[in-house]
């Protein structure tokens, strides 16, 4: 990995962060907060939330064996996304590499901050060409974008050709985990020691079933984290959300309950779907959701929307021609989803 400092950008590197006026007040037990210009009525939500949320990180950090100071959190892991770029990528200068297809946000957070993104393609099968990756990259490059289980393909990545890009490229590498809750493999979070340019993302969003709180995580070194914190709004969690959050991770139980109905549901759905005549081929999956290649997914699309079921039109996007991409819902929302495909007429 090149240095930390080469990758960041100049100003970000010099930068003085924000200082909230509770930085300068540290331990010592107070019942008296006359500092931050607050309204003292109210209780508690008159008060600025933690900026560290350290009573969360606490929490999480026994969930996810990582150690609290390398933990990121944020609006979604959407604002992980943009902070990579604002923290490492110089406007009109740095350019990323991605595959293609995948998540969109990085490619929306590119434009944003006015860095090329470059895109290689994946192999028909989806499977990472990690060559064609490397060879995208040149001096400029700051960021590689890896999401495994990859969106909208399904498909987790070879750990082996993952690990090729993270000891080969010299810059930063995003490996975006957030499905890694639906299948054994093991994570990339567990790996930061070995990994110094690696930053992982998860999210409440999906297993944790918590989309509406917009909490995201990213995990890296201490050095990548710190750099995150200075730049990030100061409050950018607010107290609700770390309070829904810690409540969530009291449910574990609950939680692999979800799991253990999805992936049940994933095992059925999967094989009744390519059954049917719609349908020419279904997609391998390590995610909650898989993609389907139908014989005319604009039609059976519509056709589904008119039923009040509403599945994402990936049609149109590179190597998915004619492909719906469906998330696992509840056993009665799988049985009706089935029984409409059932029913369609071309
Ligand atoms: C759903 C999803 C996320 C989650 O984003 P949030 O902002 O945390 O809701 C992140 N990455 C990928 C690839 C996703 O599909």
């Amino acid at each position: 990995m090149r240095e930390l400092q080469e990758l960041t950008r100049k100003n970000i590197w010099a930068l003085t962060p924000y200082s909230c006026a509770r930085d300068e007040f540290k331990g010592r037990a107070a019942s008296i907060f006359l500092d931050a210009n607050e309204n003292p009525y109210n209780t508690p939500l008159n008060r600025y939330p933690d900026p560290l949320q350290e009573e969360l990180k606490a929490k999480l950090a026994a969930v996810k064996g990582v150690r609290p100071e390398r933990i990121f959190l944020g609006n979604g892991s959407d604002e992980a996304i943009d902070l990579v770029y604002r923290v490492f990528c110089e406007p009109r200068q740095d350019n990323v590499v991605a595959i293609s297809p995948t998540y969109g946000m990085y490619g929306v957070c590119a434009d944003v901050n006015d860095v090329e993104y470059r895109s290689v393609k994946l192999r028909p099968d989806f499977s990472l060409d990690a060559d064609a990756l490397l060879a995208a990259t040149d001096a400029h490059t700051k960021i590689i974008w890896l999401c495994s289980p990859n969106n909208p393909t399904g498909n987790a990545f070879e750990r082996r050709q993952i690990e090729r890009v993270l000891t080969e490229f010299g810059g930063i590498v995003v490996v975006d985990e957030a499905y890694s809750d639906f299948n054994d493999l093991r994570p990339f979070r567990a790996d930061l020691d070995r990994f110094p340019n690696l930053i992982v993302l998860n999210t409440f969003s999906k297993l944790w079933a918590s989309a509406a709180i917009r909490l995201g995580m990213a995990f890296a070194s201490e050095e990548i984290i710190a750099l995150f914190n200075k730049v990030k709004y100061p409050y950018n969690v607010n107290l609700l959300t770390q309070q829904q959050a810690m409540r969530m991770l009291d449910e574990i139980p609950r939680l692999n309950q979800w799991r253990a109905t999805i992936l049940n549901e994933r095992r059925n759905l999967l094989p009744a779907i390519a059954e049917l005549p719609v349908c020419t081929v279904v997609y391998p999956t390590d995610a909650n959701f898989f993609l389907a290649r139908m014989t005319d997914a604009d039609g059976i699309y519509h056709y589904l929307v008119d039923r009040g079921i509403v599945v994402r039109n990936r049609s149109r996007v590179e190597l998915c021609g004619n492909c719906l991409r469906i998330t696992i819902g509840t056993p009665q929302e799988n049985n009706a989803l089935l029984g409409a495909l059932r029913q369609y007429r071309p």
